[in-house]
């Protein structure tokens, strides 16, 4: 067993590796716990792991190959299943983390899933409609042989949507020879989509950010909410505290923030981004993210990438709570800072765990083949994630931890019990 001071890393370099992050907060958590160190060794990095290349014909008739990933983490509750990431900066080592949440989101909402996650190096910017559908299908032909309904179910992440996902089922029901809408989540309603699929992170982001406010004291009516990132999670997420009756005072994209101390026009904002979550390109006065992490307000929502609050900027963060909206926007060593400081931080694998609870309610809708309304996906998106919050943070409470490691300690448990039960370890 590795004592818990052994376990943090001191190298410099470690600290915004993602994949090591993961690994020690693990680590933690199964040393809490009491499992032993075979169980570390099977959960730290994915059964899986295919590195795959797609040529693809560019526009200009010359062909370029992609590089992409594909991993499942691990498989003992159930089926893997987890987005696929489209971006410049994907790596195998943030792949595999990314798995690793995955699995720690669906054991904290209790899915009967393990975590997978996949990603192509490209830039979809740069892209013709085109060159992303024929780059979409290559993928899927490249993995196609340890992907399916009940292997492992991709859904759309960073700079993937819902067409995507429409051309990645297209292609592997060609390849299944059979209408395979459960193979993918985060459809269009007319291919098997669910209703809520869209605005489910954000929406599970604000059911978190309501429960944390009561143990904070915090009023949500007027509360200033600074939200990083204007993509899928942040811009559905500053509308709908917007509508709660919050003022947020801060928005941002990769080229820069807004900041407005009377509070922003969201309903603007949101009419006026493009499908790549950019809308400050149309102002003068903006300021930099940096300066956004900084400004004076009660919840601060980073929904954009990872490494955002590090332990260079956590002692100047102003927010009561943080709540990560993005997977992996705070350090290990931010999380120190931010809890010393009485700041309460909902992490990642909490707190953006509505998106894969709802795309496991559109899978179940594909196996059956029998829809439900938006208010019943709401209704039990609502059920779900109150109960997750609770039980997270009642087990910080009583073993006297961060949310961080709590999440991890729930999510952990039941992926090591059912690898035990199989006969793993
Ligand atoms: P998205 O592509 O829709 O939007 C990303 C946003 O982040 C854009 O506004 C982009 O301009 C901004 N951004 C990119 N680089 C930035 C930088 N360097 N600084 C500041 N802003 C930057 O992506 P999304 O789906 O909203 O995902 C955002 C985060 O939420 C990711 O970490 C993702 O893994 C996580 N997440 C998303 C979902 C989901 O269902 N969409 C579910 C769980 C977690």
């Amino acid at each position: 067993m590795v004592a818990e001071k052994d376990a943090a890393s001191n190298n410099p370099e470690d600290k915004n590796d993602v994949l090591k992050s993961t690994q020690t907060v693990i680590q933690l958590a199964l040393e809490k716990l009491g499992y032993s160190d075979e169980v570390f060794e099977l959960l730290k990095e994915p059964l899986r792991m295919l590195t795959v290349k797609i040529p693809v014909r560019m526009d200009d008739g010359k062909i370029k190959v992609f590089t992409g990933y594909r991993a499942q983490h691990n498989d003992a509750v159930g089926p893997t299943k987890g987005g696929i990431r489209f971006h410049p900066n994907v790596t195998e080592k943030e792949v595999k983390a990314l798995s690793i949440w995955m699995s720690l989101k669906c054991g904290i909402v209790d899915l009967p899933y393990g975590g997978g996650k996949g990603g192509i190096i490209c830039d979809p910017r740069d892209m013709s409609f085109r060159e992303l559908e024929r780059l979409s299908r290559g993928y899927v032909r490249a993995i196609s042989q340890i992907v399916g309904p009940t292997k492992d179910i991709p859904a759309p992440d960073v700079f993937t949507n819902s067409q995507i996902m429409a051309w990645m089922m297209d292609e592997y029901s060609r390849i299944d020879e059979f209408n395979s809408p459960g193979f993918i989540t985060g459809k269009p309603l007319v291919l098997g989509g669910s209703h809520g699929r869209e605005t489910a992170t954000a929406k599970g982001v604000t059911i978190c950010i309501r429960e944390a406010a009561k143990k904070k004291g915090i009023d949500i009516e007027g509360a200033r909410v600074v939200v990083q990132g204007f993509g899928n999670a942040g811009s559905f997420l500053a509308k709908f505290m917007h509508d709660a009756g919050a003022k947020v005072i801060g928005i941002s994209d990769a080229y820069g923030g807004l900041h407005d101390p009377n509070g922003l026009d969201i309903d603007y904002l949101l009419d006026r981004r493009d499908s790549f979550g950019t809308v400050t390109k149309l102002f003068n006065n903006t300021i930099s993210n940096k300066e956004l992490l900084e400004l004076d307000c009660d919840i601060l929502v980073p929904a954009a990438i990872e490494n955002q609050i590090t332990e260079e900027n956590a002692a100047n963060i102003r927010a009561g709570i943080v709540v990560e909206a993005a997977n992996g926007p705070t350090t290990l060593e931010a999380t120190k800072i931010l809890t010393e400081r009485g700041i309460l931080l909902v992490p990642d694998v909490l707190a953006s765990s509505g998106g894969v609870t709802v795309s496991y309610f559109e899978w179940v809708q594909n196996n059956q083949g029998y829809y439900w309304t938006e208010e019943e996906v709401e209704e039990k998106l609502e059920r779900i994630l109150v109960a997750s919050f609770n039980n997270v943070y009642e087990a910080a409470q009583t073993r006297r931890v961060d949310m961080r490691l709590a999440a991890y300690m729930v999510g952990v448990r039941k992926m090591a019990e059912a690898s035990r039960f199989r006969g793993w370890i």
